[in-house]
């Protein structure tokens, strides 16, 4: 039986398909946009403007400047920009620093935004702005900053390589896992979790063993990744993502990596507590262990399944259980700590849950 819920949607226009690069001078003018300013990284400056060129557009400019974490300062400079040519709406072409700073633009001028993701992120589909000033990053949650329209080009991603396809896509796959059995969970958001994770663990199979130029892996990463965004944006988290943020945080580990290393250990930290999410996991990862699943597409794609490998010092383990009991996230397993030293050990050594 269904336990009563409260479902909410973000409003998206989503176009998904390979060379779908071709309908972004459709998709501005319906927005209304014609002079658009198109953002893309320093290392994807070349990529934009073959994609400018392939798509016949005629933008204001290309700002190629964003960076990781979106410095406040970036923003400032890209706005300005913004407004000597004149821009009157966005064209992000990249990534989550680049979504994200397409995003930091709209917070001060609302300007409409048409994203084309080139990683499995996520960033497109939250109303979720982070921004670093002075060291220090800040979130808001506002729908100013939410795109208006996303067109995913399955093409666009045969680039990423394959380190990056699985850390990143691993860690869509983290939010996912955790909006099945998060506070606010509802029967909508898991069904979309589920096919999201079918769809990405599936591919990264594939992309983990080397084929990153394989266009059916390569489509449903990007289809699985785009379910998991939307479950990012609509849903919540629960102790991997305090975990995450706890390690993160104290010893300065990459982000998707840490999320890479610490979802095997979490999930099975929660697996008890949890049947109906585990039946769906089973179901999505074709295995009878989700979590020994996960870890071995990480190993087989040789990125990092140990915090060891990360540089986290093996004295930090006590700590970060003492940071995520001071101030912890809902959890539908009790947090305990005997059992919370024993996840993080075996997360900082790299062994494969059972
Ligand atoms: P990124 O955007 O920083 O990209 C990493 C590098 O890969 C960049 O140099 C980029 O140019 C390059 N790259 C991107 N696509 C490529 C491709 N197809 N081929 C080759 N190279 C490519 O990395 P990311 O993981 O996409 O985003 C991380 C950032 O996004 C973090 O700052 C994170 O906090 C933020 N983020 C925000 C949200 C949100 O909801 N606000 C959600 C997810 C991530």
């Amino acid at each position: 039986m269904i336990d009563p819920f409260t479902y909410l949607a973000n409003p998206a226009r989503v176009i998904f398909g390979r060379g779908t690069l071709s309908q972004v001078n459709d998709e501005l003018k319906a927005l209304g946009i014609d002079r658009p300013l198109v953002l893309s990284t320093p290392f994807q400056e070349d990529a934009a403007r073959e994609a400018i060129e392939q798509a016949g557009l005629a933008p204001a400019g290309l700002f190629p400047g964003a960076a990781m974490h979106t410095p406040v300062s970036v923003t400032e400079t890209a706005l300005a920009r913004y407004e000597e040519q004149d821009a009157d709406g966005i064209v992000s072409f990249g990534g989550g620093s680049t979504i994200g700073l397409g995003k930091a633009i709209a917070l001060r001028n609302d300007a409409p935004q048409l994203v084309i993701p080139t990683t499995y992120a996520g960033s497109e589909m939250t109303a979720i702005v982070g921004q670093t000033e002075s060291g220090r990053k800040e979130t808001q949650s506002t729908l100013k900053v939410l795109p208006e329209t996303v067109i995913y080009d399955v093409d666009l991603t045969l680039t990423l390589p394959r380190e990056m396809s699985v850390t990143s896509g691993m860690n869509a796959i983290a939010h996912a896992v955790e909006a099945m059995y998060a506070q606010n969970a509802n029967p909508i958001l898991s069904l979309l979790a589920e096919e999201g994770i079918r769809a990405l663990a599936g591919a990264l199979e594939t992309i983990a063993n080397g084929k990153t130029d394989d266009i059916g892996a390569r489509t449903d990463a990007l289809y699985g990744a785009w379910l998991c965004a939307t479950c990012l944006g609509l849903g919540g988290v629960a102790l991997h993502h305090k975990l995450c943020h706890v390690l993160g945080g104290s010893f300065d580990l990459p982000h998707a990596e840490t999320h890479t290393i610490v979802l095997p250990h979490a999930l099975a930290y929660n697996a008890p507590s949890v049947p109906e999410a585990m039946e769906r996991l089973k179901r999505a990862s074709g295995s009878e262990n989700p979590a020994g699943h996960f870890f071995d597409i990480a190993k087989q794609a040789g990125v990092a399944v140990a915090l060891e490998a990360l540089n986290m010092p093996r004295d930090g383990i006590e700590r970060a259980v003492d940071i995520t009991l001071e101030n912890p996230y809902f959890n539908p397993r009790p947090l305990e700590r005997a059992p919370l030293v024993d996840l993080i050990t075996a997360a900082f050594e790299g062994s494969r849950p059972q």
